[in-house]
């Protein structure tokens, strides 16, 4: 079907030099404890249910974790986090995202990035984000049932208003992130902020299992209805 064919261009993408060249390094280099492994070091496509009514969007694949494992929120303490909180939500069958052959099923959900290649730093420049955002346009336009976009992060959240702001004049005052923030889109799609499940945020206390659970049953209750 046409997410597959878009899935195959997006793995196939070589247009960022830039970000080519670091993911294929760290594909090479690789973490201590992977060194065994070999990693997929190419870009990361979204994941799924494809009727989904939500659509949760991450900035781009980690370096060790989807960049690691060919699947996005996949392998990384990151992904621990955030699948405890997804399974006891009700949007997965597992409480674990581990890698590609580890029987994971989404629910009335579909992952993906704005940007679909590890960048060095977590910071894409906004010529790679825009050059990307081809791709998130076609997964928007092929995903029929999505109604709420929850953005995991205020940099994902702001690519998300940025790849809106090259078809709508909307302005930046107007989508103010925080968790739980909650504002229409153009298109009338809702768009949530939350958190990132990042380890840095958990350890802090910014977000925790019952802030996050909390705030997914919220959607799904709203879903469902
Ligand atoms: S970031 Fe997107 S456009 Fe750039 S190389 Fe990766 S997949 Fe291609």
């Amino acid at each position: 079907m046409a997410l597959t064919k878009l899935n195959k261009s997006i793995i196939d993408c070589r247009q960022c030099d830039r970000l080519v060249n670091f993911r294929e390094k760290i594909a090479t280099e690789k973490r201590k404890q992977y060194l065994h492994e070999d990693y997929w070091g190419k870009p990361i496509t979204g994941y799924g249910d494809e009727k989904a009514k939500l659509l949760m969007v991450g900035l781009a694949p980690a370096a060790h974790g989807g960049n690691r494992t060919g699947r996005v929120f996949t392998g990384d303490r990151s992904a621990d986090f955030l699948f405890k909180c997804l399974f006891e939500a009700g949007f997965c069958n597992q409480p674990i995202s581990i890698n590609k052959n580890d029987g994971l099923v989404l629910k009335n959900l579909y992952l993906t990035t704005a940007l679909k290649c590890v960048p060095p730093g977590d910071k894409p420049t906004s010529l790679e984000l825009k050059t990307c955002f081809k791709y998130f346009n076609q997964e928007i336009n092929l995903l029929k049932n999505i109604s709420t976009i929850l953005a995991l992060g205020k940099i994902a959240y702001d690519a998300c208003i940025n790849y809106y702001k090259q078809q709508y004049d909307i302005k930046n005052k107007d989508y103010i992130f925080s968790h739980g923030s909650q504002n229409k889109l153009p298109d009338n799609k809702i768009l949530i902020g939350s958190y990132h499940p990042s380890p840095r945020n958990v350890n802090t206390g910014r977000i925790n299992k019952i802030k996050m659970v909390r705030l997914l049953r919220k959607v799904k209750k709203d879903l469902d209805n």
